[in-house]
């Protein structure tokens, strides 16, 4: 009997741009991809074929993914490597344009062709269809982040009508998963050593309107600190208007949920609001920050805003500076606002110029700088809670309660004992800088 000759397994790169949604997406099609026998590889070069999964959501991640497509398209021109696939939301928003101007690409998919993408590479493969595959392929994701944390996404898509933005465009309305898939999930991260999950979605806030008409995000979190090994539970993207109080009787009373809450505002001039369709004026969003920081005291506050929109002028700047002055969040983020073609706001225009939104843009991380060392000074003498990320040089690294993977601040870690990635320690604060800790162990 002639001896078959074994075909080596395709060897994948997926290349993952953009926001954690992303992550957990990509995480999933390399399951499946893992599942069907292929070999994942990291780097591109070394590999038969390349998936990218884009970005699409302002101006600066959508040249970052064309410039990666052109990257990935000159590898296979070189030889490199034999096929080129595209998904994600670039994909999902602009697949017509990008089939016309960029040749060499072996085919274009949206942001849930996991089945499709799954057909295309291993065409050989038996798939299954439907809820299965995406129920089979939740237990098999392949952790791109370190292992002791990672993110859930407990709903796809949105259902607010945000003027400035263009997510429902790329992913569609909002759809929760199940309770049980959540659970299910969190269960087989926690079997691969995670004790730290991160709640994402657009609005995480929305979540269970579309499975019974009320909002259950309070009831899901009570199902998710029963799942043993997880440790750390982290909230983020919560839209402000009807935000749903009850969850934060949650986050208090339950030790495993982090008091901590990402909640993007966006802007706080009252008019801006009203334009940009947010739901809420300035007052209704003071009064909801000052409730929650009553409700649960040591609550850490992320949030999220934009420079430069089209009915901001000097005046309106000025209130957000004033905001966030007075608001004294913990963490801050801001963007640039870029003018997304099919949203309400584009007929707006870009009335502020580039250089203008870049000017307010550091000017409102100048006031946070100064908070979050006045924040951090505060610390001093004080004890966090902390996950060990790393070690360097016999120091280690970490994230406190009050930090999420990736975007927030560090704490530098002095150990006797030696600390593993993944351990959460008792650390006694004493040094602070603008943004970063420094502290010791304590037993
Ligand atoms: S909540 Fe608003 S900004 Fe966030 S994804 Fe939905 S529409 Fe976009």
């Amino acid at each position: 009997m002639p001896e078959t000759k074994k075909i080596p397994p395709k060897r994948v790169s997926l290349v993952t741009l953009g926001c954690e949604k992303n992550t957990v997406d990509s995480e999933v099609l390399m399951g499946g991809l893992r599942h069907n026998g292929v070999r994942l590889v990291s780097d591109p070069s070394h590999s038969d074929i390349i998936i990218l999964n884009t970005c699409g959501f302002i101006e600066s991640a959508k040249r970052e993914s064309i410039n990666s497509i052109l990257e990935a398209v000159e590898m296979k021109n070189s030889g490199s490597v034999k096929e080129v696939y595209v998904a994600g939301c670039l994909s999902e928003r602009y697949r017509s344009e990008l089939e016309a101007e960029i040749t060499g690409v072996d085919g274009y998919f949206g942001t849930e062709d996991f089945e499709r993408i799954l057909r295309t590479v291993v065409p050989e493969a038996n798939i299954a269809t439907g809820p299965d595959l995406r129920y089979e392929l939740l237990g098999e994701r392949v952790l791109t982040t370190p292992k002791f944390y990672s993110y859930i996404k407990i709903s796809e898509g949105c259902d607010n009508p945000c003027s400035f933005c263009a997510i429902p465009i790329m992913r569609g309305g909002h759809r929760s998963k199940s309770p049980e898939e959540i659970a299910f999930e969190a269960m087989m991260l926690a079997g691969q050593g995670v004790k730290e999950i991160v709640l994402i979605a657009q609005d995480l806030t929305y979540y269970g309107l579309d499975l019974t008409g009320e909002r259950t995000l309070s009831d899901l979190l009570r199902r998710l600190v029963k799942v043993n090994g997880i440790e750390w539970i982290r909230l983020m993207y919560a839209y402000p208007a009807k935000f749903p109080l009850d969850i934060l009787d949650v986050i208090a009373g339950e030790e495993k949920i982090v008091p901590y809450l990402d909640i993007p505002v966006q802007h706080a001039s009252t008019e801006v609001l009203k334009s940009m369709r947010r739901g809420i004026t300035r007052r209704a969003t003071e009064e909801l920050i000052e409730t929650i920081r009553a409700k649960v005291p040591n609550i850490a506050l992320r949030t999220t805003l934009i420079t430069g929109y089209p009915t901001e002028g000097e005046r309106e700047f000025e209130e957000l500076e004033e905001f966030v002055s007075e608001m004294k969040f913990d963490r801050l983020g801001v963007f640039t606002y870029s003018v997304e073609d099919g949203t309400t706001a584009e007929p707006l225009g870009d009335t502020v110029s580039e250089e203008e939104k870049r000017r307010r843009h550091a000017r409102l991380l100048d006031i946070q700088r100064e908070i979050s060392h006045e924040k951090n000074l505060a610390k001093i003498g004080t004890i966090v809670h902390a996950i060990i990320e790393r070690e360097e040089e016999g120091v280690y690294y970490g994230r406190t309660e009050a930090d999420a993977p990736e975007v927030d601040n560090e704490i530098a870690i002095h150990s006797q004992a030696a600390l593993q990635a993944g351990m959460i320690v008792n650390v006694r604060v004493h040094e602070a800088d603008e943004f970063d800790l420094v502290g010791d162990v304590i037993p």
